[in-house]
């Protein structure tokens, strides 16, 4: 693979040093700056915000989508606009040795249009989707903010009106509330058709240019560039001249002004509170119309959760034929970040039945019983030992798994067609019970959905 900027900072691992006449000694290669393991002890956050939110779209009826994680160069150039943080200095772009110029997805709604316009599912018009996956910026790591991120979207094609903007947000409240989060603020405002956002541009411009000393670097270099981006400077100088600048709301035409309304007046009437932020615009450049985000107070710098809004000229910049579009993102590292600073991360899962065998014909036995007990009751969770080990090693090992029972296959036991049964959690004596009865006591215990399978 070669690269060409902007690129990641690969560092390569050093060859092997070699000790004086041993083997080679390896050196540990560590992760890419920015990027981050999610840990087995961490994934029962992600589980549980996974399920919600495929059972939340579903209830909204949206079907899930899978697009590739890396596109041609040019889809994100040409949607997400060249002055923007994105494409002028967050990409993972490379050639690859077919000399293609190659991005990981920044974001998911350029790839989306772009396999909405390559596999024809405009034909029909309408389309509501829904996708969930890693995406990659070159950013400056900290807390919340990482080059390897994942997000779940939503994405509708095909409906102009400001219901579809409703529901999209009503969409999000709802995930969110189902995981039960709380210190959210939601933040709306509409940037107007691309004509009413050309002239808030002259006016911006104007205003900006007669501060411009004042200025910090970064939004002196977007002046000419990309001067809404300036509304989103974090600097302090900036944020005092971005108070008194000109509202986008407004310059807004007659048609964005009453669409923007009738948003609001959905969202009132589905009892969603809300903030008009005046001067809340995205950082990508195909939004129009409808912009919103959902920010945090519990997170410090990296507030923004959710953050979506309209692109009514993307899918025809892409070559697609005209079609409005609406969409959000939410950043699910943050979102498991919430869950853990309010206590609702779900505990992972962790096998309800441990498998202790000991004895020499036990194996062969108790792998046939741990098969015959997944068939059975496919709800079933079941480990079993490996590796042998004294009955102390594995009744060890059995605590460890935090598996409430285990089930204890012996020589003895087996040759009598029993197994015994033991609480790890509980007071209760250890039971033997018939190996063709273990299965609907272990059932009964742990309250099985699974049924058992006709023979
Ligand atoms: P920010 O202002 O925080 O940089 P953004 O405007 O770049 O956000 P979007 O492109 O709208 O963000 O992405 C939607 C959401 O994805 C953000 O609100 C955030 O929750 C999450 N997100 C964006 N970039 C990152 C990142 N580098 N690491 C973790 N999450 C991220
Ligand atoms: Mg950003």
């Amino acid at each position: 693979m070669r690269c060409c900027a902007p690129t990641a900072a690969v560092r390569w691992p050093r060859a092997p040093a070699r000790a004086v006449d041993g083997p080679p000694v390896s050196k540990i290669i560590e992760p890419l700056r920015g990027v981050h393991d999610i840990l087995p002890a961490q994934i029962g956050a992600w589980q549980h915000l996974e399920r919600v939110t495929r059972e939340v779209f579903a209830a909204y009826g949206y079907e899930e989508f899978r697009v590739p994680v890396i596109e041609q160069t040019p889809l994100f150039k040409r949607s997400i606009g060249d002055f923007t943080d994105i494409v002028e200095k967050e990409m993972f772009s490379f050639v690859d040795q077919g000399e293609d110029h190659i991005t990981l997805r920044p974001e998911a709604t350029a790839g989306i249009a772009r396999a909405v316009i390559s596999n024809g599912l405009l034909r029909e018009g309408r389309l509501r989707v829904w996708c969930m996956g890693p995406m990659f910026r070159r950013e400056r790591p900290q807390a919340g903010r990482y080059r390897q991120f994942h997000q779940i979207d939503a994405e509708a094609f095909g409906f102009e009106g400001p219901d579809v903007d409703a529901e999209m947000i009503l969409l999000s409240a709802r995930l969110l509330r189902r995981l039960g989060l709380t210190r959210l603020k939601l933040l709306v405002n509409s940037l107007g058709t691309p004509a009413a956002r050309a002239a808030y541009r002259e006016r911006l411009v104007e205003y900006f240019g007669a501060h411009e000393a004042a200025l910090d670097e970064d939004s002196r270099r977007r002046l000419h560039g990309n001067p809404l981006r300036i509304l989103d400077s974090k600097h302090p100088d900036t944020r005092r001249i971005v108070a008194g600048a000109p509202r986008l709301l407004e310059c807004l035409d007659a048609e964005s002004r009453a669409h923007f309304e009738s948003l609001c007046a959905h969202l009132k009437s589905a009892g969603i509170e809300y903030h008009v932020e005046p001067h809340l615009v995205r950082g990508l450049d195909y939004y129009t119309s409808t912009v919103f985000e959902w920010t945090t107070d519990a997170l410090g710098a990296q507030s923004t959760v959710c953050a979506g809004g309209r692109y009514d000229g993307l899918v025809a910049q892409l070559g697609g034929a005209a079609t409005p579009g609406i969409g959000w993102a939410m950043g699910q590292e943050r979102i498991v970040m919430l869950l853990e600073a309010q206590g609702l991360a779900a505990a992972r899962e962790r096998p309800q039945a441990y498998l202790v065998m000991a004895g020499e014909n036990t194996t062969t036995a108790g792998f046939a019983l741990a098969e015959g007990l997944r068939e059975a009751w496919p709800d079933l969770r079941l480990q079993i030992n490996l590796g042998g080990g004294s009955f102390k090693a594995q009744f060890k090992r059995a605590d460890k798994s935090e598996a409430r029972y285990a089930l204890i296959l012996g020589d003895e036991e087996l040759a009598r067609g029993m197994v015994a049964l033991k609480d790890l959690r509980g007071e209760g004596a250890q039971v033997e019970c018939p190996l063709d009865g273990i299965g609907e006591r272990l059932a009964g215990l742990l309250g099985l959905k699974g049924m058992r399978v006709a023979e």
